[in-house]
């Protein structure tokens, strides 16, 4: 008998692989959403049961660390038990129904994690926050969204507290300490009390599961609604395949818990049957991060492409990575220079991916596939990825137009359902058959994405059009640049031109900034095209960021306009 059997058929598959490639094709668009579904119960406590089994090796199923030495560590199984009883508490002391909406802001504490799928098996839908968020943010974010219950930890309390009486929708308070606070349940004593059993709530494939606010890079955050199946099927196969996880894999994101990337993170790992690994990460520190992969068997990594740029300005022949295998990043672009770099210190590739909060994975660079430095990859399927014009025609390859999904004449199920309460910003995200995701790029004729800015970053130079990508790529070939950003200024005869703001490098910060920029310059002329060069430049100590890391160009750019008229773009 061959390896395909006597009939020519392959032999059949083990028990999980089986499972998996069921997800994995429905993930793909070849099978059709089953009409229930439940991420708890039709993942996790399917792997739970496939653990018990022998039928993954011994590592957890989530594993927690702090700086102090403290530890924890789940299998399925005992994911399984701590998340029934937390959501006994939900639905108990909380009083929560399916469809009630919760907000979660934490810091990376193992609370989080059991939460998210505390919500799950209540039915409840889980808007995630970050810990920095101000009461400004708080109480923009509980109004909008009509949260039912939140679940903060001792540091926040009292911020939720000040705006708290300015949101009628919010009953409950939660918080995740071992002190007491007047008007809050005590979310571990709760737990510690709640009953291990527990029924999962029967949801349908398109309930709701989560809502997210966009990390708000150019304006107020809105509202995305996802589904059970969007979310908890939409990422089995670029888990699989550009993530590279299996059931022995042990995969660290150092994402907030607030970005739709901590989510991401789960739904890609556990229905593959990876283990999760999570530093408490009280900041972010090079060292920090390169000692930790040094010190734990994690074999996947992913950060956003600025943290892949602090850590090879290290000197990372220093450190040995002990079970180090696959890289990913993504959130912004990653600029050619520090994926050079990283693969030539560690010899591991860096595989870039592209999505938005209002979808699943658009691009990426999977494993095995061939990496062109500076693209973004190809389009990850199920999505009809094409570039397109204002009118949403197909626009050629090497043109530069809009990135954009087909939803019609079918929308993906992995897909959100609407910016909630906005369908006038919902009905203007489509043209003709696409959802237009607002980032500008063009596709080569062997179809990888090239991205070149947001809509709004985009810079008109003379009629040139110019990304800031392109530019701030160049720079960082230089040694003098330690990260740039790139944007329009208003320009009398032009009408605006390139300019570049740039933190140096320590090695440099006391040049003459005349003959830098004079040296920066001639540079950008000489690896790029000339005209793309910036005619203005400044040297600041820091660029203006999201919480998530993404650099805010908008925040330059209004800042260079003043009152000025902003160019349309589009
Ligand atoms: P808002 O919509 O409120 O301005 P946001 O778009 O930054 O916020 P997210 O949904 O978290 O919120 O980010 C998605 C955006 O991030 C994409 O539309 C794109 O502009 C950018 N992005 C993500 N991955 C990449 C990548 N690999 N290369 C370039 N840009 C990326
Ligand atoms: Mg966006």
């Amino acid at each position: 008998r061959g390896i395909c059997g006597s009939h020519g058929q392959p032999p059949p598959l083990p028990v999980p692989e089986k499972i998996v490639a069921t997800w994995e094709a429905i993930s793909l668009g070849r099978q059709p959403v089953p009409e229930y579904f439940n991420f708890a119960h039709d993942v996790l406590d399917v792997w739970s049961q496939l653990e018990k089994a022998g039928h993954r090796p011994p590592i957890p199923a989530f594993w927690w660390v702090d700086g102090a030495g403290a530890e924890v560590k789940w299998s399925f199984e005992e994911l399984g038990e701590q998340s029934r009883k937390a959501a006994n508490v939900l639905e108990g002391a909380c009083g929560l129904q399916p469809g009630d909406r919760m907000m979660l802001v934490l810091p990376r504490l193992p609370e989080w994690w059991l939460v998210s799928v505390a919500c799950m098996r209540t039915g409840a839908v889980m808007i995630p926050g970050i810990s920095q968020l101000t009461e400004k943010d708080l109480k923009f974010r509980l109004q909008a969204s009509r949260a039912r219950a939140i679940i903060t930890s001792g540091h926040l309390a009292p911020r939720v507290d000040a705006i708290s009486s300015d949101c009628p929708s919010l009953q409950t308070k939660l918080l995740v300490s071992d002190s007491y606070r007047p008007g809050w349940l005590n979310f571990r004593e709760l737990l510690w009390e709640a009953s291990t059993e527990h029924n999962c709530a029967r949801t349908r494939s398109q309930d709701p599961v989560a809502v997210y606010f966009t990390s708000g890079t150019t304006g107020a955050p809105k509202m995305v609604e996802h589904t059970q199946a969007s979310y908890g099927l939409g990422f089995v196969a670029s888990g699989r395949r550009w993530v590279a996880l299996t059931k022995s894999d042990i995969f660290w994101n150092t994402t907030d818990t607030g970005w739709v990337k901590a989510a991401w993170t789960f739904f890609s790992a556990w229905p593959n049957g990876s283990c999760i690994f999570v530093h408490e990460l009280p900041r972010v520190d090079a060292k920090f991060i390169l000692n930790t992969l040094s010190r734990f068997p994690i074999t996947t990594l992913c950060c956003v492409p600025t943290i892949f740029r602090l850590l090879v300005q290290e000197d990372l022949s220093r450190y040995q990575f002990q079970s180090l295998r696959h890289c990913v990043t993504g959130g912004e672009a990653l600029t050619p220079d520090v994926r050079e770099k990283w693969k030539c210190q560690t010899g591991l590739e860096l595989h870039e991916g592209y999505g938005q909060s209002e979808t699943v994975l658009i691009c990426a660079n999977p494993k095995g596939m061939k990496i062109k430095s500076g693209s973004m990859g190809k389009a990850s399927p199920p999505y009809d990825v094409q570039v397109v014009d204002e009118e949403g025609n197909i626009l050629p390859p090497g043109e530069e137009g809009n990135v954009a999904i087909r939803v019609r004449p079918t929308r993906p199920f992995c897909f959100f359902t609407c910016y909630l309460d906005n369908p006038e910003k919902t009905a203007a995200s489509e043209r003709g058959d696409f959802y237009i995701t607002g980032d500008r790029a063009h596709v080569d004729k062997d179809g990888y994405f090239w991205f070149m800015g947001r809509d709004d970053d985009v810079i008109n130079s003379s009629s040139y059009r110019i990304g800031p990508v392109e530019v701030e790529s160049a720079l960082a070939e230089h040694p003098a640049v330690l990260e740039s950003a790139v944007v329009s200024s208003p320009d009398p005869i032009r009408g605006e031109v390139v300019k570049a703001f740039i933190v140096l490098s320590p090695a440099y910060s006391s040049h003459d900034p005349e003959k830098l920029t004079q040296e920066l310059q001639e540079h950008v002329k000489r690896v790029t095209a000339p005209y793309k060069y910036p005619r203005k430049m400044a040297f600041v100590s820091e660029l203006p960021k999201t919480v998530s890391g993404k650099i805010q160009r908008s925040k330059l750019r209004n800042q260079e306009w003043g009152n000025e008229k902003q160019p349309q773009k589009g």
